[in-house]
């Protein structure tokens, strides 16, 4: 669902976003961790601003015009979200804090209503934190399994192992689409379909995916999507939970409170329709409309103009970056996204991010919320790049120059 109105220009989108301008430690800032949170458009600072300015009051309650105009413009965002992700309903767009949160409300209330003794969850071995720690919680508490898919030296799911994994007892495949420290691209329609095969419900983390390609959620046949708005251009405080219609209808809701009730009495409360009902007390209604300014700005390019430009920086920087005696990367999936890790002999991590941002440049050092996976490497830590479509070649320069200079530095 693409509304193209400009031609993709690199040096003209970078006007767009303020932040961009801005030096750090007297340099001009090279923004590389974009995995961890994307910045933002001057439109999605100007949606915030207005909605404190012009609109700001409580929304789905209010009769009067203020009240009427937030929630009209909150669900306006909620339709141009059902576009953006080609849903097929409105309601089945919930409102969430983020990835994790949308998480937790699925491990919650498809878990407490599903699991049985003896049932399995099916995660992967490069799933984030958020996707590994609500499903241990739930499958404690339920006296399930969770079970994990292996990948190889290269980053990559072993897809026979996951489909074998898969079994009667499967109750949910909880995959990442976009791996955050690895970049690889994981082939979910294709899982989704063999899990679906095996009567097991699908959720996909699409936390790093959402902002680096297309994401049609019927093509795909998820059962669950999730991500967060902040890596999508949008502001931090909200994240979106697509779930199919039947699936969620048939769920019991996450938190109660206002707003996801019909009716309450002290004896029964009724709950109401979807959206709301996963939606209790005041949502973050400023975010929540912003992410319309976030969804507009990303609609004017193609998705295959961002992803031309991306694995360009992917291509670019892979190979300059493997001029760097020592350094070794974490992550060679065929099939890989504009993120890449790596370690260098004799540099600990942490050092080589301190000294580069000292030069402007800012990236991700740790295990990025991924221990089992750096366990997997047998690593402590990886430094990740991690570009959007506003970065350059001349950036991944500057990244280049000062990884040497950094590592000259501590060896
Ligand atoms: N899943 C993946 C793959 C991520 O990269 C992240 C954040 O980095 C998350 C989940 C959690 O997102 P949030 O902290 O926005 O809830």
């Amino acid at each position: 669902m693409q509304t193209i109105t400009q031609k993709f220009n690199v040096e003209e989108v970078r006007k767009d976003f303020p932040i961009l301008q801005r030096e750090v430690n007297g340099k001009r800032l090279v923004y590389l961790d974009n995995g961890a949170t994307a910045q933002k458009p001057q439109s999605v600072i100007d949606s915030l601003n207005n909605y404190y300015t012009q609109e700001n009051a409580n929304i789905h309650r209010g009769v009067h015009t203020l009240s009427q105009e937030a929630t009209s413009a909150y669900e306006e965002a909620r339709v141009q979200m059902r576009e953006f992700l080609n849903a097929q309903h409105t309601e089945e767009i919930i409102f969430t804090k983020g990835t994790t949160d949308g998480i937790n409300l699925v491990a919650s209330s498809f878990g407490r209503f599903n699991l049985k003794e003896g049932d399995e969850i099916l995660i992967t071995a490069m799933e984030h934190h958020s996707n590994i720690v609500p499903w241990q919680m739930i499958c404690e508490e339920k006296g399930a399994k969770l079970k994990v898919a292996p990948i190889n030296d290269q980053g990559e799911l072993i897809l026979d192992e996951l489909y074998d994994l898969i079994t009667e007892r499967t109750k949910l495949v909880a995959i990442v689409h976009i791996s955050n420290t690895l970049g690889t691209v994981n082939p979910v329609k294709e899982i989704i379909a063999k899990a679906h095969e095996k009567g097991a419900k699908v959720l996909v983390d699409g936390a790093q995916s959402a902002p680096h390609m297309q994401v049609d959620v019927r093509d795909l046949d998820a059962d669950f999507y999730v991500f967060s708005m902040h890596k999508v251009f949008g502001p931090t405080g909200v994240g979106i939970l697509y779930g199919k219609k039947e699936i969620l209808e048939s769920l019991p809701p996450y938190q109660g409170g206002g707003d996801m009730i019909k009716t309450v009495t002290f004896e029964k409360t009724t709950y109401n329709e979807l959206p709301h009902k996963f939606e209790a007390g005041t949502p973050n209604i400023a975010d929540g409309i912003a992410t319309k300014a976030a969804l507009d700005y990303l609609q004017q390019f193609s998705w295959d103009e961002i992803h031309n430009h991306e694995m360009e920086l992917l291509e670019y920087a892979t190979k300059r970056l493997k001029t760097i005696e020592g350094l070794r990367i974490i992550g060679e999936a065929k099939e890989k996204a504009s993120v890449i890790s790596f370690v260098i002999d004799g540099v600990h991590a942490y050092d080589l991010g301190v000294l580069v941002d000292k030069m402007g440049v800012a990236v991700r050092t740790g295990h990025h919320c991924t221990q089992p996976l750096m366990e997997r490497f047998g690593i402590l830590g990886t430094v990740r790049a991690s570009f959007a479509f506003y970065n350059t070649k001349e950036e991944i320069d500057v990244l280049v120059n000062a990884i040497e200079r950094a590592k000259n530095m501590l060896i």
